[in-house]
């Protein structure tokens, strides 16, 4: 977990980030491409890993506390940290994959949840409020706010909307190791929480659940999933403070331009 004080980046660390975001981003293209009904999660895996390193740099993931795969999948009513498996997808499934890379000293991290053929309106919803809580998130990130002003936004963003607000996992901040200090909650109050300064770079990831927040550990010591078993969802950026408000560090531009060419439904 997040530990020790908070390291502010230069701007040429800044950069090696910025880079490490492109190739996640096109990483997490590489996947996009291959999700179909009846596609293999453990396949969904080798494609990013190839990709990673393929363009010489390591997935974060890999080995990262014992984890075996360079993706955390998570389908359905697992929240993060599923394994890549033989579990195959099919019609209603919603996908998140999350994704970090390493190179040149530094991670970045990313996730997108995706729809597998035709979901519900619900989940729909449940999607569409995540992925926009995420930037209502990002919007209070500047100079002088707190991090509590972040996860404030966050949290009534989505509690506003009657969903549930996972509490057990938090966002993070993010450089020579995954996860560093400070730990940026998707919960909190307004004025509260370490003050954001230029060069603090954190990963902002709202888990968001249809029915109720409470999450449980399954036995394998990693898959996280809803208690209700209700559906979840995670979007996450890469975001770095600037002098004047925020820079956003990965992208998900390459990945929605795939579901774009594939028709595939995305909010
Ligand atoms: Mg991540
Ligand atoms: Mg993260």
């Amino acid at each position: 977990m997040a530990k020790g004080s908070v390291y502010l980046k230069s701007r040429e660390e800044i950069e090696v980030i910025r880079a490490n975001g492109e190739i996640l981003g096109k990483a997490h293209a590489e996947v996009a491409k291959a999700l179909e009904e009846g596609v293999k999660t453990s396949r969904l895996d080798q494609i990013a890993e190839e990709y990673i390193r393929d363009n010489q740099a390591v997935p974060s993931f890999k080995g990262y506390g014992g984890f075996p795969s360079s993706l955390c999948i998570s389908v359905n009513e697992v929240v993060v940290h599923g394994f890549p498996s033989n579990r195959v997808l099919k019609n209603g499934d919603i996908i998140s994959i999350d994704c970090g890379v390493y190179k040149d000293g530094f991670h970045a991290d990313s996730a997108y949840t995706y729809a597998i053929g035709e979901i519900t309106d619900d989940v729909k919803s449940l999607l569409k409020a995540t992925k926009e809580s995420l930037y209502q998130g990002i919007e209070k990130v500047r100079p002088g706010n707190r991090i509590g002003d972040l996860s404030h936004a966050v949290q009534s963003y989505n509690e506003e909307r009657g969903y549930g607000i996972v509490r057990e996992l938090v966002g993070h901040g993010v450089g020579k190791a995954l996860h560093e200090a400070p730990e940026v909650p998707n919960f909190g109050r307004r004025g509260n929480g370490p003050r954001m300064k230029a060069g603090m770079v954190i990963a902002i990831e709202p888990m968001v659940t249809l029915g109720k927040r409470f999450v449980l550990q399954e036995q394998d010591g990693w898959t996280i999933r809803t208690e209700d078993k209700s559906y979840a969802a995670h979007y996450e950026h890469t975001v770095v403070v600037t002098s004047s408000g925020y820079d956003i560090l990965t992208t998900f531009e390459y990945l929605e331009k795939v579901l774009d060419d594939k028709k595939m439904f995305y909010v």
